[in-house]
């Protein structure tokens, strides 16, 4: 199992880094990406706490831990400055808080984040056009199928208009708390649920985490 999109107290999630890195490590995850909400506040405390304790999982976990962010609701055209800044402050992954159908994300964030070479992936974007599934094909931004209730309204949508994209979609829990974190039979549940054929659902949970976790500086 990998995840790509978690929280802790550092945003609104419940646990600390260490302690979601070790509840991640004893369900058999071989790869987490935290990554909290920031904006141009906090960015860069976020990263550089958030390293820390992925340093620390690194050298006595048996997981690959990766500092990351999401950088959420902030204005789109902030977006390329604010993902520059992300990475040159250490993050090795940065996630883009999409225009999910149950929060007020400013309209232009799917069209932006996608745009961005300094992008990895599009959370949960909603009603995403084909023509911004085809700007994440062309950018290998992975684009986001989520276990996380109410953003997942629209998983079936998304994961039609990214293959009628050719591009490459990535499950995430979203998990801001203990019980977020799910199997692999629940992954598989999501992914078919989103409509997903086995030969899909094979490559999201198997090949994408591949190229991620080699993006973020492991094979
Ligand atoms: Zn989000
Ligand atoms: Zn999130």
């Amino acid at each position: 199992m990998h995840n790509f999109h978690c929280h802790t107290f550092l945003s609104d999630g419940v646990l600390s880094p260490i302690e979601l890195l070790r509840r991640c490590e004893a369900l058999g995850y071989q790869t987490v990406a935290i990554a909290d909400h920031v904006g141009a506040a906090m960015l860069e405390f976020t990263i550089e706490q958030v390293t820390r304790d992925c340093d620390l999982a690194n050298a006595h976990m048996s997981l690959f831990a990766i500092p990351a962010v999401e950088l959420t609701h902030v204005p789109p055209a902030t977006i390329p400055e604010l993902a520059s800044r992300a990475k040159q402050a250490g993050a090795r992954l940065v996630v883009v808080h999409g225009e999910t159908p149950v929060e007020p994300v400013a309209p232009g964030t799917n069209a932006a984040a996608v745009a961005c070479a300094d992008v990895d992936i599009l959370a949960h974007p909603g009603l995403l056009s084909l023509e911004e599934a085809a700007t994440a094909r062309a950018n290998r931004v992975f684009v986001e199928i989520t276990a996380r209730g109410g953003h997942s309204l629209t998983n079936g949508h998304v994961a039609q208009v990214v293959r009628q994209a050719g591009g490459e979609w990535v499950l995430n829990t979203d998990a801001h708390e203990p019980g977020d974190l799910i199997d692999r039979a629940f992954a598989e549940r999501v992914l078919r649920g989103a409509g997903l054929t086995d030969a899909e659902v094979r490559r999201t949970l198997n090949d994408t985490p591949r190229e991620l976790r080699r993006r973020a500086g492991r094979t």
